[in-house]
């Protein structure tokens, strides 16, 4: 966690004052977190928090090379619930090592009564510095589409609508690994955009197109840019695909209708005790 994160937190609460926040960490280090997020709620107490969490045990210390990774992450639970942390959520990212563990860290986000976040079927980026640029496919297609069957079943016995939104971002996962598609489209400069700790602005945080940096240019002309336009054309025919929690969001909220209708017909299949992946 950043030193100065309460400031970033304050700054961000000020200018936007709708804006839900959330906060993500490995979770490895809990006594930092603990002094943090002191500060952090201080400034802003309905801030949320995001634990990495790859799998149960030894998977996660395995996946992380870090000792006692899975305890640390438990104790970062704790302690934010201690702080008064009320939106605490476990999150998984889906990679060829630990895609047996996708149903056990639902299940234990569930006995921890917090939110369980498929972050999506591993993660990478152009954008040097942020999420390493090394992409890799997931191999064993059927298991994942077993693991995510089991959970989308249960997101669609709920009827809390961010369930039912999870549900089909989560088999858009599912599509995305198995044909190399999106089932929507992209809204990258459109509905979304990244921003760095420099202040520079991209059309997403996968592909390397900076749109221009915000301290040298106010935000409207960054939005109404050349490069923005081009990013949007370039969103459109993307050659990546990616599908993406923090990238897909924004979409689904301003073009809620393909999602709703395929939310009624998978319903459906799930009260006649059917599949919703079919492989
Ligand atoms: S699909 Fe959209 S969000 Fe993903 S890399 Fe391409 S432009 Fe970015």
């Amino acid at each position: 966690m950043r030193a100065d994160l309460p400031e970033v937190v304050g700054a961000i609460s000020r200018k936007c004052t709708k804006a839900r926040l959330v906060i993500s960490t490995n979770g490895l280090v809990p006594t930092l977190i603990e002094r943090t997020l002191e500060d952090v709620l201080r400034v802003n107490p309905n801030v949320g928090i995001r634990l990495s969490l790859d799998g149960i045990g030894a998977v996660h210390q395995e996946m992380r090379g870090v000792e006692d990774a899975f305890a640390k992450v438990m104790a970062s639970l704790d302690v934010s619930r201690a702080l008064g942390v009320k939106d605490i959520g476990l999150a998984y990212t889906a990679a060829n090592e630990n895609l047996d563990q996708l149903l056990p860290v639902y299940e234990l986000a569930r006995q921890k009564n917090v939110t369980f976040t498929l972050c999506g079927a591993v993660h990478s980026s152009e954008i040097e510095g942020y999420l390493g640029s090394e992409a890799t496919e997931i191999e064993d297609k059927r298991l994942l589409g077993r693991q995510l069957d089991g959970l989308i079943r249960e997101r669609l016995r709920k009827w809390s609508p961010q369930a039912l939104a999870r549900a089909y971002y989560e088999f858009g996962i599912y599509r995305r690994e198995a044909d190399g598609k999106r089932i929507l489209p992209c809204g990258a400069a459109e509905v979304l955009f990244f921003m760095d700790p420099f202040g520079g602005v991209y059309s997403c945080n996968v592909a390397n197109k900076l749109l221009g940096n915000i301290r040298e240019q106010e935000f409207g002309a960054i939005w109404n840019s050349r490069e923005a336009r081009e990013s949007r054309d370039f969103a459109r025919n993307c050659p990546y695909q990616c599908w993406m929690l923090c990238t897909v969001s924004p979409y689904l909220r301003q073009r809620p209708l393909q999602p709703m209708m395929w939310i009624a017909s998978s319903k459906v299949r799930v009260f006649l005790g059917r599949g919703v992946i079919r492989q």
